[in-house]
Protein backbone atom coordinates (compact mmCIF):
# COMPACT_ATOMS: atom_id res chain seq x y z
CA UNK A 1 0.00 0.00 0.00
CA UNK A 2 1.64 3.31 -1.03
CA UNK A 3 1.77 5.31 2.22
CA UNK A 4 1.58 9.40 2.57
CA UNK A 5 2.81 9.37 6.05
CA UNK A 6 3.15 12.60 7.96
CA UNK A 7 2.05 14.15 4.89
CA UNK A 8 -0.92 17.27 5.17
CA UNK A 9 -3.60 16.72 2.90
CA UNK A 10 -6.85 18.92 1.69
CA UNK A 11 -9.96 17.51 -0.35
CA UNK A 12 -12.10 19.87 -1.39
CA UNK A 13 -15.87 18.14 -1.49
CA UNK A 14 -14.54 15.86 0.90
CA UNK A 15 -17.41 15.31 3.39
CA UNK A 16 -19.44 12.76 0.62
CA UNK A 17 -19.22 10.40 -2.20
CA UNK A 18 -15.76 10.12 -3.83
CA UNK A 19 -14.33 13.40 -1.61
CA UNK A 20 -15.42 11.48 1.66
CA UNK A 21 -13.65 8.19 0.68
CA UNK A 22 -10.40 9.93 -0.85
CA UNK A 23 -10.24 11.76 2.72
CA UNK A 24 -10.82 8.07 4.84
CA UNK A 25 -8.13 6.32 2.30
CA UNK A 26 -5.60 9.66 2.73
CA UNK A 27 -5.74 9.21 6.54
CA UNK A 28 -5.77 5.73 6.81
CA UNK A 29 -2.68 5.80 4.48
CA UNK A 30 -0.74 8.24 7.76
CA UNK A 31 -1.64 11.50 6.32
CA UNK A 32 -3.49 14.91 8.26
CA UNK A 33 -6.48 15.28 6.30
CA UNK A 34 -8.40 18.45 5.70
CA UNK A 35 -12.11 18.22 4.83
CA UNK A 36 -13.33 21.04 3.06
CA UNK A 37 -16.87 20.98 2.35
CA UNK A 38 -19.31 23.84 1.50
CA UNK A 39 -23.10 23.11 3.55
CA UNK A 40 -23.49 19.93 4.46
CA UNK A 41 -21.45 20.44 8.50
CA UNK A 42 -23.06 16.93 9.73
CA UNK A 43 -21.19 14.90 7.29
CA UNK A 44 -17.99 16.43 7.48
CA UNK A 45 -17.76 16.05 10.85
CA UNK A 46 -19.13 12.40 10.17
CA UNK A 47 -16.29 12.30 8.06
CA UNK A 48 -13.83 13.77 10.88
CA UNK A 49 -15.07 11.22 13.37
CA UNK A 50 -15.00 8.17 11.22
CA UNK A 51 -11.02 9.54 10.50
CA UNK A 52 -10.20 9.70 14.51
CA UNK A 53 -12.16 6.82 15.85
CA UNK A 54 -9.55 5.18 13.39
CA UNK A 55 -6.45 6.42 14.94
CA UNK A 56 -6.14 9.27 12.35
CA UNK A 57 -6.15 13.12 12.40
CA UNK A 58 -8.42 15.31 10.58
CA UNK A 59 -9.87 18.64 10.95
CA UNK A 60 -13.22 20.02 8.85
CA UNK A 61 -12.72 23.62 7.05
CA UNK A 62 -16.10 24.86 4.99
CA UNK A 63 -15.77 27.21 2.18
CA UNK A 64 -17.19 27.54 -0.85
CA UNK A 65 -14.11 26.62 -3.25
CA UNK A 66 -15.86 28.87 -6.71
CA UNK A 67 -15.66 32.02 -4.82
CA UNK A 68 -11.61 32.98 -4.73
CA UNK A 69 -12.09 35.11 -1.75
CA UNK A 70 -13.08 32.32 0.45
CA UNK A 71 -10.73 30.09 -1.08
CA UNK A 72 -7.85 32.64 -0.14
CA UNK A 73 -9.39 32.63 3.40
CA UNK A 74 -9.23 28.84 3.22
CA UNK A 75 -5.65 28.46 2.36
CA UNK A 76 -4.49 31.60 4.54
CA UNK A 77 -5.73 29.37 7.69
CA UNK A 78 -4.13 26.02 6.19
CA UNK A 79 -0.98 28.02 6.48
CA UNK A 80 -1.84 29.44 10.00
CA UNK A 81 -2.70 26.23 11.57
CA UNK A 82 -1.18 23.48 9.68
CA UNK A 83 1.93 25.06 7.80
CA UNK A 84 1.32 24.02 3.93
CA UNK A 85 -0.21 21.30 2.07
CA UNK A 86 1.74 18.62 0.82
CA UNK A 87 -1.30 16.90 -1.28
CA UNK A 88 -4.39 18.37 -2.80
CA UNK A 89 -7.33 16.95 -4.07
CA UNK A 90 -9.39 19.13 -6.01
CA UNK A 91 -13.02 17.05 -5.56
CA UNK A 92 -15.66 19.23 -5.41
CA UNK A 93 -18.13 19.16 -8.19
CA UNK A 94 -21.56 19.47 -9.21
CA UNK A 95 -24.03 18.81 -12.33
CA UNK A 96 -26.71 20.15 -13.47
CA UNK A 97 -27.73 17.89 -16.76
CA UNK A 98 -30.03 18.78 -19.61
CA UNK A 99 -30.03 19.08 -23.46
CA UNK A 100 -28.62 22.26 -24.83
CA UNK A 101 -32.01 24.09 -25.86
CA UNK A 102 -33.21 23.91 -22.30
CA UNK A 103 -29.97 24.51 -20.51
CA UNK A 104 -29.80 28.10 -18.88
CA UNK A 105 -26.95 30.42 -19.35
CA UNK A 106 -26.82 30.13 -15.35
CA UNK A 107 -26.94 25.99 -14.93
CA UNK A 108 -23.33 26.43 -17.52
CA UNK A 109 -21.80 29.04 -15.21
CA UNK A 110 -22.21 27.55 -11.76
CA UNK A 111 -20.82 24.23 -13.02
CA UNK A 112 -17.47 25.52 -14.63
CA UNK A 113 -17.76 27.73 -11.24
CA UNK A 114 -18.00 24.57 -9.27
CA UNK A 115 -16.06 21.87 -11.18
CA UNK A 116 -13.43 24.32 -13.14
CA UNK A 117 -12.92 27.84 -11.40
CA UNK A 118 -12.51 25.98 -8.36
CA UNK A 119 -9.76 23.97 -9.48
CA UNK A 120 -7.92 26.42 -10.98
CA UNK A 121 -8.16 28.45 -7.51
CA UNK A 122 -6.90 26.43 -5.37
CA UNK A 123 -4.16 24.68 -7.95
CA UNK A 124 -3.49 28.29 -8.17
CA UNK A 125 -3.01 29.03 -3.83
CA UNK A 126 -1.37 25.50 -3.62
CA UNK A 127 0.90 26.08 -5.86
CA UNK A 128 2.37 28.86 -4.06
CA UNK A 129 3.37 26.95 -0.95
CA UNK A 130 4.50 23.52 -2.57
CA UNK A 131 7.10 25.59 -5.16
CA UNK A 132 7.99 26.98 -1.95
CA UNK A 133 8.82 23.68 -0.65
CA UNK A 134 9.78 22.05 -4.08
CA UNK A 135 7.68 18.97 -3.49
CA UNK A 136 3.88 18.52 -3.25
CA UNK A 137 0.91 15.89 -4.96
CA UNK A 138 -2.23 17.90 -7.01
CA UNK A 139 -4.58 15.65 -8.06
CA UNK A 140 -7.60 16.80 -9.69
CA UNK A 141 -11.03 15.21 -10.27
CA UNK A 142 -12.07 15.05 -13.60
CA UNK A 143 -14.37 12.67 -15.48
CA UNK A 144 -14.65 9.66 -18.52
CA UNK A 145 -17.17 12.43 -19.67
CA UNK A 146 -14.35 15.02 -20.15
CA UNK A 147 -13.00 12.39 -22.22
CA UNK A 148 -15.65 11.20 -24.41
CA UNK A 149 -17.95 13.42 -23.88
CA UNK A 150 -22.08 12.51 -22.81
CA UNK A 151 -25.36 14.18 -24.31
CA UNK A 152 -27.04 16.21 -22.10
CA UNK A 153 -23.83 17.35 -20.30
CA UNK A 154 -21.91 20.18 -22.50
CA UNK A 155 -21.63 22.19 -19.52
CA UNK A 156 -20.35 19.27 -17.04
CA UNK A 157 -18.24 17.92 -19.76
CA UNK A 158 -16.62 21.40 -20.69
CA UNK A 159 -15.90 21.92 -16.73
CA UNK A 160 -14.08 17.98 -16.86
CA UNK A 161 -12.66 18.95 -20.77
CA UNK A 162 -10.97 21.85 -19.06
CA UNK A 163 -9.77 20.06 -15.76
CA UNK A 164 -7.03 17.63 -18.24
CA UNK A 165 -5.99 20.75 -19.89
CA UNK A 166 -5.32 22.46 -17.07
CA UNK A 167 -3.69 19.57 -15.31
CA UNK A 168 -1.66 19.23 -18.10
CA UNK A 169 -0.58 22.68 -18.47
CA UNK A 170 -0.02 22.85 -14.34
CA UNK A 171 1.90 20.03 -14.45
CA UNK A 172 4.67 21.42 -17.08
CA UNK A 173 4.86 24.94 -14.87
CA UNK A 174 5.29 22.95 -11.83
CA UNK A 175 7.55 20.15 -12.50
CA UNK A 176 11.06 21.86 -12.90
CA UNK A 177 9.36 22.57 -8.77
CA UNK A 178 9.22 19.06 -7.84
CA UNK A 179 5.76 19.26 -7.56
CA UNK A 180 3.40 16.74 -9.81
CA UNK A 181 0.09 17.64 -10.82
CA UNK A 182 -2.12 14.73 -12.70
CA UNK A 183 -5.88 14.19 -12.52
CA UNK A 184 -8.49 10.83 -12.08
CA UNK A 185 -11.03 10.34 -14.33
CA UNK A 186 -14.12 8.20 -12.72
CA UNK A 187 -16.25 6.48 -14.67
CA UNK A 188 -19.90 5.59 -13.42
CA UNK A 189 -19.47 5.89 -9.28
CA UNK A 190 -22.59 5.12 -6.59
CA UNK A 191 -22.75 8.47 -4.95
CA UNK A 192 -25.51 11.12 -4.38
CA UNK A 193 -24.64 12.94 -7.54
CA UNK A 194 -25.71 9.16 -8.99
CA UNK A 195 -28.65 8.31 -6.66
CA UNK A 196 -31.66 10.27 -8.70
CA UNK A 197 -30.59 8.73 -12.22
CA UNK A 198 -33.53 6.38 -13.82
CA UNK A 199 -33.02 2.55 -12.80
CA UNK A 200 -32.99 2.12 -16.67
CA UNK A 201 -30.21 5.12 -17.37
CA UNK A 202 -28.14 2.97 -14.20
CA UNK A 203 -28.76 -0.27 -15.79
CA UNK A 204 -28.07 0.93 -19.28
CA UNK A 205 -25.22 2.42 -18.36
CA UNK A 206 -24.19 -0.21 -16.04
CA UNK A 207 -24.60 -2.59 -19.02
CA UNK A 208 -21.36 -0.68 -20.55
CA UNK A 209 -19.09 -1.70 -18.15
CA UNK A 210 -16.91 -4.39 -18.91
CA UNK A 211 -16.58 -5.45 -15.19
CA UNK A 212 -19.76 -5.47 -14.52
CA UNK A 213 -21.31 -2.93 -12.35
CA UNK A 214 -20.83 0.77 -10.93
CA UNK A 215 -17.46 2.07 -9.11
CA UNK A 216 -17.85 2.44 -5.73
CA UNK A 217 -16.27 5.49 -4.03
CA UNK A 218 -13.50 3.68 -2.40
CA UNK A 219 -12.28 2.34 -6.14
CA UNK A 220 -11.35 5.94 -7.08
CA UNK A 221 -9.89 6.74 -3.50
CA UNK A 222 -7.48 4.18 -3.98
CA UNK A 223 -6.18 5.39 -7.52
CA UNK A 224 -5.94 9.18 -5.74
CA UNK A 225 -3.91 7.76 -2.86
CA UNK A 226 -1.27 6.23 -4.98
CA UNK A 227 -0.92 9.60 -7.35
CA UNK A 228 -0.20 11.23 -3.98
CA UNK A 229 2.34 8.91 -2.68
CA UNK A 230 6.03 8.85 -3.88
CA UNK A 231 5.38 5.39 -5.65
CA UNK A 232 4.17 7.81 -8.50
CA UNK A 233 6.88 10.01 -8.04
CA UNK A 234 7.77 9.59 -12.12
CA UNK A 235 4.02 10.73 -13.11
CA UNK A 236 3.03 14.19 -13.80
CA UNK A 237 0.29 15.44 -16.23
CA UNK A 238 -1.65 12.13 -16.52
CA UNK A 239 -5.41 11.31 -16.63
CA UNK A 240 -5.73 7.86 -14.78
CA UNK A 241 -9.31 6.40 -16.08
CA UNK A 242 -10.53 4.30 -13.13
CA UNK A 243 -13.78 3.24 -14.97
CA UNK A 244 -14.73 -0.65 -15.20
CA UNK A 245 -13.71 -0.46 -18.93
CA UNK A 246 -16.24 1.36 -20.55
CA UNK A 247 -13.78 3.95 -22.20
CA UNK A 248 -12.21 1.28 -23.90
P1 LIG B 1 -21.38 14.23 -4.42
O1 LIG B 1 -21.63 12.94 -3.71
O2 LIG B 1 -22.54 15.00 -4.95
O3 LIG B 1 -20.52 15.18 -3.43
C1 LIG B 1 -20.15 16.46 -3.86
C2 LIG B 1 -19.20 17.07 -2.85
O4 LIG B 1 -18.78 18.35 -3.35
C3 LIG B 1 -19.84 17.33 -1.49
O5 LIG B 1 -18.88 17.05 -0.50
C4 LIG B 1 -20.18 18.83 -1.53
O6 LIG B 1 -20.18 19.45 -0.24
C5 LIG B 1 -18.98 19.34 -2.34
N1 LIG B 1 -19.21 20.65 -2.99
C6 LIG B 1 -20.10 20.98 -3.95
N2 LIG B 1 -19.96 22.28 -4.30
C7 LIG B 1 -18.95 22.78 -3.53
C8 LIG B 1 -18.35 24.05 -3.40
N3 LIG B 1 -18.75 25.09 -4.15
N4 LIG B 1 -17.35 24.23 -2.49
C9 LIG B 1 -16.94 23.18 -1.72
N5 LIG B 1 -17.46 21.94 -1.80
C10 LIG B 1 -18.46 21.75 -2.69
O7 LIG B 1 -20.40 14.03 -5.67
P2 LIG B 1 -19.46 12.78 -6.10
O8 LIG B 1 -20.26 11.88 -6.97
O9 LIG B 1 -18.76 12.23 -4.92
O10 LIG B 1 -18.42 13.53 -7.06
C11 LIG B 1 -17.15 13.96 -6.62
C12 LIG B 1 -16.33 14.36 -7.83
O11 LIG B 1 -16.20 13.25 -8.70
C13 LIG B 1 -16.97 15.48 -8.65
O12 LIG B 1 -15.97 16.33 -9.15
C14 LIG B 1 -17.63 14.71 -9.80
O13 LIG B 1 -17.79 15.53 -10.94
C15 LIG B 1 -16.63 13.61 -10.00
N6 LIG B 1 -17.17 12.44 -10.67
C16 LIG B 1 -18.23 11.74 -10.15
C17 LIG B 1 -18.71 10.63 -10.84
C18 LIG B 1 -19.85 9.80 -10.31
O14 LIG B 1 -20.32 8.90 -11.05
N7 LIG B 1 -20.33 10.01 -9.09
C19 LIG B 1 -18.13 10.25 -12.06
C20 LIG B 1 -17.07 11.00 -12.57
C21 LIG B 1 -16.60 12.08 -11.87
P3 LIG B 1 -21.51 19.42 0.73
O15 LIG B 1 -21.58 18.03 1.31
O16 LIG B 1 -21.24 20.45 1.76
O17 LIG B 1 -22.68 19.72 -0.14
Amino acid sequence: MSRVEGKVAMVTGGSRGIGRAICLELARRGALVLVNYLQNEAAAAEVVAAIGAAGGEAAALQADVSEAEQVAALFKRVTREHGALDILVNNAGITRDNVIMLMKPADFDIVQATNLRSCWLCCKAAARMMMRKRSGSIINITSVVGIAGNGGQTNYAASKAGIIGLTKSLAKELAPRGVRVNAVAPGFVETDMTADLATEIKAAATAAIPLGRMGAPEDIAKSVAFLASADAAYMTGQTLVVDGGMLM
